[in-house]
């Protein structure tokens, strides 16, 4: 059986405002996928539905033949980093190790196993450095691979990140994006929400265009053009991006 992700129907609903309106959607396993489209396109709301966080007007999604509901092990969401509570006191290799929990079960506690797998994925981002210190004391870029670790260390087969650039510096960027596309090729697959259009072709496999509906999806040598970006962001765009197409 496939590991691709299968999206259908999906409608969202605040209050009387939809969001996201009948996405059908098949993301294919083990590729870096963008979901790209303007502020408030839904593009958070899409990874929340998807996974079930909030509530589906209509839809399904579903992973190896199971509603997600059943699946969410195999899954890791990395929330927009301004809705992170920082404050909250907890050193760098216990959020890791929280990444252990799903599996234990309701009353196990982590063990030397758990501890040491944890270890290994803080090595894997590159942060043992930092294995003592408290989130909060943590650059963005570096709170992100701690999350990247977490997502690890729980043993998931897809990680969903939410705009995992946003604020931080170019060098941590680039270690990011290197450690996403090793991954990759290790058979992680990852959905990731960016906004920086400059670097869809450099960085992703594929992309998911949004604008409130869906407006294409695939691989972003076929879906990244100039009339898919006119419809989902209009007309400006066009100067900004210098793409090839009508
Ligand atoms: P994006 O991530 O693409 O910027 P969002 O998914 O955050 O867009 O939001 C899509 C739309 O839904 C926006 O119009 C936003 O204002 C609205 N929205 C998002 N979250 C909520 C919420 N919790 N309650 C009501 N409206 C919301
Ligand atoms: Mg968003």
């Amino acid at each position: 059986m496939d590991k691709n992700l299968v999206i259908e129907n999906l409608t969202i609903t605040y209050k009387n405002r939809t969001a996201l309106e009948a996405i059908d959607v098949v993301v294919k396993e083990e590729q870096l996928t963008g979901i790209l489209g303007p502020n408030g396109a839904g593009k958070s709301t899409f990874l929340k539905g998807v996974l079930q966080l909030i509530p589906a007007l209509s839809g399904k999604s579903t992973y190896l033949g199971q509603p997600i509901k059943k699946r969410l092990k195999r899954f890791a969401y990395v929330e927009q980093r301004q809705n992170i509570e920082l404050a909250f006191p907890i050193n760098v290799i216990d959020v890791v190790l929280l990444g252990t929990y799903p599996k234990l079960g309701m009353i196990k506690r982590p063990g030397k196993k758990e501890k040491q797998l944890a270890w290994k994925c803080l090595e894997k981002v590159g942060m043992t450095d930092f294995a003592q210190n408290q989130i909060s004391e943590l650059s963005g870029g570096q709170l992100q691979r701690v999350f990247i670790a977490r997502a690890l260390a729980q043993e998931a087969e897809w990680i969903f990140l939410d705009e995992p650039f946003a604020g931080i510096d170019a060098a941590s960027e680039k270690i990011m994006i290197q450690l996403l596309k090793q991954l990759r090729d290790e058979g992680i697959s990852m959905m990731i929400v960016h906004h920086d259009l400059h670097k869809v072709q450099d960085y992703f496999d594929q992309v998911i265009l949004l604008n409130r509906e869906l407006i294409a999806a695939g691989p972003v040598a076929e879906v990244f053009n100039l009339d898919n970006m006119k419809q989902a962001y209009g007309e400006e765009i066009a100067e900004m991006l210098k793409l090839g197409g009508k």
